[in-house]
């Protein structure tokens, strides 16, 4: 019998996202990781031009520690809404930059999303504290300043109190979520659990979006997953330094290009910024 393909669904766009720094990578491990905002703007703009259509960011210090500093949040929005006309900027809320309602204090930059996990959990050597106040106040800031936010799954419990923020009216649908998958003590990398995570996410939260994130060495194999199973794409040298087993990625577009190379292998292609920010219902710029 004869398959009828939908053609839609032949060329369906991916939401490619860069993490271009992180809060822990240093250039000691690979010079292309870039600390300050000129870098970080420079860095941005090749993967651009690679096809990522979404830029997630930490900011830096000058001796590379992490940084919650608002105004080298606004240089780098202000650089990337230049240099990237149409990209989607994401800052990182994440705990390693500060502590408390200073992890939300960039917010009133108004980027287009924000990450915000939903829950606590152990990290390798130290806990990602997530209190219930501090998870309602960011959200509450988000709100305020229209930022979307990117709900960071690490684990299950943390899709499961997205769903309830929704029925408590502290989060707004549809949500964007992102499951982390590869930190040890969180989630592993098990193909079985991101399709169950996927189903329930549907259940849960009918006309949700989501990405993957595979941590080290499994980024490539999770990017792969997330391009056959109808996801997003999140690359980057926050979560991965290396092009393979033997040589250190040359810089945030190489890895985007691996992404944007193996796309067609899934009947995918890089979602345009417009297209990104439909798929992701953010507002045309
Ligand atoms: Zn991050």
């Amino acid at each position: 019998m004869a398959i009828s393909r939908n053609p839609k669904r032949m060329t369906a766009p991916c939401v490619i996202a860069v993490a271009i720094t992180g809060s822990l990578p240093r250039k000691e491990q690979n010079p292309a990781v870039p600390i300050t905002v000129a870098e970080q703007i420079e860095s941005t703009h090749e993967a651009f031009l690679a096809g990522a259509s979404l830029v997630h960011v930490h900011v830096r210090n000058e001796d590379q520690s992490p940084s919650a500093d608002p105004s080298l949040f606004g240089a780098f929005l202000r650089g990337v809404r230049e240099r990237c006309p149409g990209m989607i900027v994401q800052f990182s809320t994440g705990g390693r930059s500060g502590s408390g309602r200073e992890r939300g204090g960039m917010l009133v930059h108004r980027p287009d999303m924000a990450s915000l996990a939903t829950g606590s959990v152990n990290f390798p050597t130290s806990v990602y504290e997530n209190p219930p106040a501090l998870i309602d106040e960011l959200a509450a800031s988000m709100k305020t300043h229209g930022v979307k936010p990117e709900v960071e799954v690490f684990d299950v419990a943390m899709l499961y109190n997205a769903v309830r923020l929704v029925k408590e009216e502290k989060l707004s649908m549809p949500l964007h979520v992102q499951f982390v998958l590869g930190i040890q003590n969180a989630l592993p990398v098990d193909r079985g659990l991101l399709e169950f995570l996927i189903a329930k996410l549907g259940e849960l939260a009918p006309a949700a979006t989501w990405v993957a994130a595979g941590v080290g060495r499994h980024q490539l194999e999770v990017n792969r997953w997330c391009l056959e199973l109808g996801g997003h794409v999140r690359t980057g040298l926050e979560d991965n330094l290396k092009l393979d087993k033997t040589s250190l990625a040359q810089s945030n577009a190489a890895l985007v290009e691996r992404v944007v190379a193996i796309c067609a292998d899934y009947d995918r292609r890089p979602a345009t910024p417009a297209e990104a920010r439909a798929l992701l219902s953010l507002p045309a710029t």
